[in-house]
Order: structure tokens, then sequence, then C-alpha cells
């Protein structure tokens, strides 16, 4: 029979950073916090994401004994500052779709369980992170992320992947704490832009950047928009600002080419103007959680990017791509971002779309024009 040595040497083999082992008991404190806050997560059952059926084990393998964890260390190379001023570092090198990263490594894993009589299961709606700290990898910050303990110079620039298996394992010591220095005054808080973390470990997922540049429902809140910066899908500003992640942020590491290969494609200009092949070809299958009926979303968080850069040079292109969009959430975005950058030649097109448009539009071009005019 295989031992927890041999499974920790294999995981090793394929180069996960870390591996712990945890118990297969139901997840009851995060099941109890999840129940507790409805209005801020009930947006997840409704997308179908099934986070309270996920925090039972044996509600993915009915005959769930342990849990194995391991982490991926994503941010073992660097990645383009273009990149990573407008996208989550997590989801650079996403493989879930293209499967030829990460993906590999998971079915390496659980080819090895099952030829050692071992059945697996990699739910989605499992607590992972709360997971990996049960299996003593790692602690939370105050800004709700997981940090490892022994790896990435103990950054939180780790994923866990928790497998549900049908063999029981001696559990690790779990760690379910805060980990955050008592000289750090809560310098992720004090940072994020929306207000979205709460202190002690709370967070308003609603407000938090991520949610909202990917499931943020129509046209982004006025009062969001510039605290929403540069961003465009994800965000890592509490992991920025964070000074458990200095020694890993500041390491010198090779370039990662995967990423560098697709930047170009992941321009601001080209997201703006991009259509359905383009999006399918090249931006889906590394960021998937908007589908191609949420394109307007993705030119949306575009044009208010731009609008953020304060760059004269996006004008010309936030004036094309509102004579080439009819979605008025995203001409209203446009509408704003040309407020915001605020040229001459921004109010010359404002004021011609205004003579074209009606209802919301005209007034986010009414407001964009007044804004204008206050400054000169
Ligand atoms: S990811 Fe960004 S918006 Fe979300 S909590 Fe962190 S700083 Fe705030
Ligand atoms: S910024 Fe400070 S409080 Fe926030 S997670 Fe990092 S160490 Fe903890």
């Amino acid at each position: 029979m295989v031992t927890k040595q041999d499974i920790i040497a294999e995981a090793r083999r394929l180069k996960f950073a870390d591996i712990g082992f945890t118990g297969a008991e139901p997840f009851a404190s995060q099941k109890e916090y999840l129940l507790a806050h409805q209005e801020e997560y009930g947006w997840a059952e409704a997308v179908g994401l099934g986070l309270l059926a996920g925090t039972d084990p044996k509600n993915i393998l009915a005959g769930a004994k342990s849990i194995i964890v391991v982490l991926e260390s994503y941010f073992e190379e660097s990645f383009p500052g273009q990149m990573e001023r407008h996208f989550g570092r997590c989801y650079l090198d996403d493989d879930r779709v293209t499967k030829d990263g990460l993906a590999l490594k998971i079915k390496g894993l659980r080819k090895f369980l099952r030829e050692n009589g071992i059945d697996s299961k990699i739910p989605f709606n499992l607590p992972h992170r709360l997971s990996a700290a049960r299996a003593g990898l790692g602690t939370f910050g105050n800004n709700c992320v997981f940090y490892a303990r022994r790896v990435a110079r103990s950054s939180s620039f780790v994923f866990p992947i928790a497998l549900v298996i049908d063999h029981e394992f001696p559990p690790d010591e779990p760690d379910i704490a805060v980990g955050c220095p008592d000289w750090c005054r809560n310098a992720c808080v004090a940072a994020c832009p929306t207000r979205a973390l709460k202190g002690g470990g709370k967070i308003d997922p609603r407000r938090c950047i991520s949610f909202l540049t990917y499931y943020g429902a129509g046209l982004t809140p006025l009062e969001l928009r510039e605290p929403m910066g540069m961003y465009v899908y994800g965000c890592d500003r509490c992991q920025n600002v964070c000074p458990r992640n200095t020694p890993w942020m500041t390491e010198e590491k090779p370039q990662n080419t995967r990423v560098s290969a697709k930047a170009a494609d992941f321009n601001l200009s080209r997201l703006l103007h991009m259509d359905k092949p383009y999006f399918e070809q090249k931006i889906w299958p590394h960021m998937f959680y908007m589908s191609a009926d949420d394109l307007w979303r993705w030119k949306m968080n575009a044009a208010r990017a731009m609008g953020n850069s304060l760059n004269p040079a996006y004008v010309a292109e936030l004036i094309r791509a509102f004579k080439e969009n009819s979605d008025e959430r995203v001409r209203s975005m446009i509408a704003w971002a040309l407020g915001r950058i605020g040229n001459k030649e921004a109010m010359t097109g404002l004021e011609q779309f205004s003579k074209e448009s009606d209802g919301m539009v005209k007034e986010e071009i009414r407001q964009a024009i007044e804004s204008i005019a206050v400054r000169f």
C-alpha cells in the first residue's frame, strides 16, 4: 500500500511547491460563515459556484477519508509590467482551459494515486485555502489571502489545489490562523481602493475589484470607477503592498516566456476593439470567467482603465470605439473615460456624440462634458 511519504515524493517529483494532508471532516466554520453572510455570498450560489455544498467533502466524494493539498507557486518567473498593471498575477498563466501547464502536473498526481488504488476528486467549490491551512501549509493574511509556510519565501503567490481522496492518511498539524506581524498596521486594508477589506480578515467580495471586473452587473457605479484604477481582470493591490510578500516580489526571477508571448494580445486598445473571434481565440482560453456574451464588460473595463491612465493617446481609440459599439454600458464608460482624460479632442468627440445619444449614455456624456468644463 502506498504511504504518505510515497505521495509526498511523487508530488515533489512533479514539481509541486509543497504538499500537506488533512482529514475529510466538514468545514463547519466555513459553512456557518457563508450562511451568516448570504448577502455578500448569495451571488456565488446564484452563478452556480455551490460554495455551501463544497463545505462537506462527502458531497464531492461519498467515500471521502482525507484531503491532499498541493501548492503551486505561480510567481516563480517574472511577468511583463504591462500585464501586471491590468491583470491579477494568478490569471496570467492560468491553464484551466488550455490544460498545458499545471493541469499536466495534477493529472500526473491523480494518475499516481489511481495506479495505487486511490480515487480522487478535485472540486472547484471546496474551500481550497482553508484546506491548505488545515493541512498545515500556511496561514491567512488580514487581506483574506493564503500565505505559504515553507515555499515562495512564505508569500501569498501560491495556489492551493485540494484533492479529496477515499483513503485515510495521517493529517498534518493544522494552522487556521492569521500570520501577520504585529507591526504591520493593516497596509492591505488601507490600500484596498474599493474598501472591500473590512479589517480583521473580513472582506465584502461584492466590492472587490476582482469580482467587479468579471462579475459586476451593469455599468460600473461612478464612485468605483476611479478606485478600480488600471485593473481590467482581477486585482493584486492588497498583495502588492503586503510586507509578507516583499521578499518574493523583490527576488530576481527569469522571465515567463509563455506570458510575454501573449502580452500584445492583451493590450488595452486590442481589448477595447476586439470582436468575438478575437476574444475566443486570444483571450478566453487564458481568462475565461466571462463568456463571449460578456464582451461588453471586457470593453467597459478596458475603457475605464484607459480613462484612469489620463493618457491623451487613448482619446482617438475611445472615440473610434464609441462609434463601433452600440452597447450603452460600453458607450457610457467611454464617455466617462473621455471626460476623465479631458482634453480638447475628447470634448469635441463628446459634443458630437451628445447630439446622437439619449438615455443613460447622454447623461454620462453631459457629466463628462461638465467635468472637463470645470477644469478649463
Ligand atoms: S484584490 Fe484589490 S479590491 Fe480586492 S480586496 Fe484586495 S485590494 Fe481590495
Ligand atoms: S498588509 Fe499587513 S495586515 Fe495585510 S496581510 Fe500583509 S502583513 Fe497582514
